[in-house]
């Protein structure tokens, strides 16, 4: 295992806080804290090293689900300063991904749709987490006034190779930016790493014009897939799937359309849209893994259940009580 890795791992296990109340409905009754399993806690880097390592334990951190609002969190929670966590997320976390960046304008196309701007004469759009900047880019290509914010200077540096586009290193809720400027917002994969999901969506009401549009991404927790593979989990060895990858504290939040929905009315939106329709392909080697999952895939794609959920809200074009 690496150095570097290592000295992540220590300071997460420095970092791990309890959870006193619910982000989302601020119950505080231990009662309400309903533990799904043990999630462990590892870095992505050090996960292929050393597991017997004492921060591979895998009773470190649970991943609980609030009884009154359904969201799930980890706790205790690695709570990390913005340097540490901004660390995590560098070009080496999309390993996965091809080495070469291409714009998805596909993806744009759905996102602009489903907004109801497919045929706006120009939108302003903010990219918060962009990430390798598929979307950003071909929003860019298109002829979209384009802005992006991304925590990890190494991301910020890579983009800006690509093209000549705006961007803002840091969290969004600190990024200064004009108020009630922006026709969109899309947020893609970033809810379920931050500790403050209600900050985000505070900044992102105050960036959109009324009438905007915020086009949320995030892991659908209520996903067959995750339901099944947690509760497979559960009863092997009291493990769970859900918050996965908690590796790092990648997965801190796990949304379902309900908790979502709910924590976008808290904070002033209305919710348009919803879809989780994408299918996942299999992971798996073995044969029957493979059919198995395959199945449980397109199974998701009929119920609209899906891991990769997508929500569109809109903040109201006349400023609604507590929101201005
Ligand atoms: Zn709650």
């Amino acid at each position: 295992m690496n150095r570097q890795a290592e000295n992540a791992a220590e300071r997460l296990l420095q970092a791990l806080k309890p959870v006193e109340a619910c982000h989302l409905c601020d119950s505080r009754d231990p009662a309400d804290k309903r533990v799904l399993g043990n999630r462990g806690v590892a870095t992505h880097d050090a996960f292929a090293g050393d597991r017997s390592a004492s921060w591979t334990r895998a009773d470190l951190v649970r991943a609980i689900q609030c009884r009154r609002c359904a969201l799930i969190y980890a706790d205790p929670m690695p709570v990390l300063d913005q340097i540490d966590l901004g660390s995590l997320y560098h070009t080496a976390y999309f390993t996965q991904s091809p080495a070469a960046v291409t714009p998805n304008p596909a993806r744009l196309a759905t996102i602009l749709e489903r907004s109801g701007l497919r045929t706006a004469p120009s939108v302003r759009m903010l990219e918060v987490g962009f990430g390798r900047g598929e979307v950003i880019l071909a929003a860019h290509e298109l002829g979209l006034e384009t802005v992006g914010v991304e925590i990890s200077p190494d991301l910020i540096d890579a983009l800006q190779r690509l093209a000549p586009i705006e961007t803002h290193l840091g969290a969004l809720p600190g990024v200064v930016l004009p108020p009630a400027s922006f026709d969109l917002v899309y947020m893609s994969q970033v809810l379920e790493h931050v500790l403050e999901p209600r900050q985000y969506l505070q900044a992102i009401h105050r960036l959109l014009k009324p009438g905007g549009t915020v086009f949320l991404s995030v892991p659908n927790e209520n996903s067959l897939y995750f339901r099944i593979a947690s509760a497979l989990k559960h009863w092997r060895d009291g493990s769970t799937y859900h918050l996965a990858p908690l590796y790092t504290p990648y997965h801190i939040y796990g949304y379902s359309r309900r908790s979502l929905t709910r924590l976008l009315n808290q904070e002033g939106f209305q919710v348009t849209g919803y879809d989780a329709r994408v299918e996942a392909a299999s992971t798996g080697t073995s044969g029957l893994r493979k059919q198995v999952e395959t199945m449980i895939f397109k199974t998701e794609r009929l119920l609209n259940a899906g891991y990769c959920m997508d929500l569109v809200a809109r903040k109201p074009s006349v400023p609604s009580e507590g929101h201005p």
